[in-house]
């Protein structure tokens, strides 16, 4: 069995999500289009590092979907996440501040983790490199809205980062946020994460994959409102048994399980 950081959070927020994801082989339809441009965007950025035309891969690769029919947000459109796309890129280019040495061994790094019970951990880690001089581990988001910079210290509580930091060893860690907005901004976050919140996020992960072999998922539904996450769950179809609902936002891939730490890619 292969552990990711997408299989351990689904499963803290709900193990019945779980259950549906992995063990029965449903999965969200691809057709966010937020969701879909983030990677081509990813691959974008890789590009850049490499010293390729990054705007030409961002429309080769964007271009794709083009004529797909993608679940756009009401104010968005293939256009407009290009050209958004395509003015982040400038931005980084000009802010000048993160920089990848030999990019194809610091970018995408996949790392493994041996857990109890012969199953492992995986995690991709968008790079290693500098962040304004100072060695750290590097992480990409697209979004439409900033991260919380408020409280301070906020940053260090972001679970991903915990992870990463804790597969990877590496304290200095910086979240590089791409704002999708009417005018495109980049955040540059850098936090450390601790020695004892990497032991414990270990624990975390460990106790997570013993609770999972052991075959608990007793659903955690959070229907009180107003923190409703079946809401937003692509799920609830099955658990409220809605032919439509499921129809509507999920497919079912048998033996996706044999492919689960591919998620990691996803996000
Ligand atoms: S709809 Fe609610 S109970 Fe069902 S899997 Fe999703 S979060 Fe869990």
């Amino acid at each position: 069995m292969t552990y990711s950081y997408t299989q351990i959070s689904q499963y803290l927020r709900c193990p019945r999500s779980y259950r549906h994801r992995y063990l029965d082989g449903w999965r969200e339809k691809d057709t966010r289009a937020a969701m879909v441009f983030g990677r081509c965007f990813e691959k974008a950025l890789a590009a850049f590092f490499l010293h390729e035309d990054s705007a030409a891969v961002l429309s080769k690769e964007w271009g794709v979907y083009r004529d797909t029919p993608l679940e756009y947000k009401r104010s968005d459109s293939w256009d407009q996440l290009y050209h958004q796309g395509v003015q982040l890129l400038e931005q980084f280019a000009r802010d000048n501040r993160i920089r990848v040495r030999q990019p194809r061994q610091n970018l995408q790094i996949k790392l493994l983790h041996p857990l109890p019970d012969d199953s492992n951990f995986v995690a991709y880690i968008d790079g290693i490199g500098e962040l304004d001089g100072a060695r750290c581990l590097l992480e990409w988001k697209t979004t439409t809205s900033r991260y919380p910079e408020e409280p301070t210290g906020l940053l260090a509580l972001d679970p991903q980062l915990v992870c990463y930091s804790w597969i990877s060893g590496i304290s200095e860690v910086a979240l590089v946020v791409f704002v999708r907005k009417r005018v495109p901004e980049i955040q540059y976050l850098r936090t450390t994460i601790t020695e004892e919140q990497r032991r414990e996020f270990g624990q975390l992960v460990e106790e997570t994959a013993g609770r999972i072999g052991a075959g608990q998922f007793l659903p955690h539904s959070g229907i009180r409102f107003p923190q409703n996450g079946c809401v937003s769950c692509p799920f609830l179809g099955l658990c409220l048994v809605s032919p439509q609902l499921i129809e509507t936002k999920l497919i079912r891939v048998p033996g996706a399980s044999d492919l689960d730490w591919l998620d990691q890619l996803d996000d």
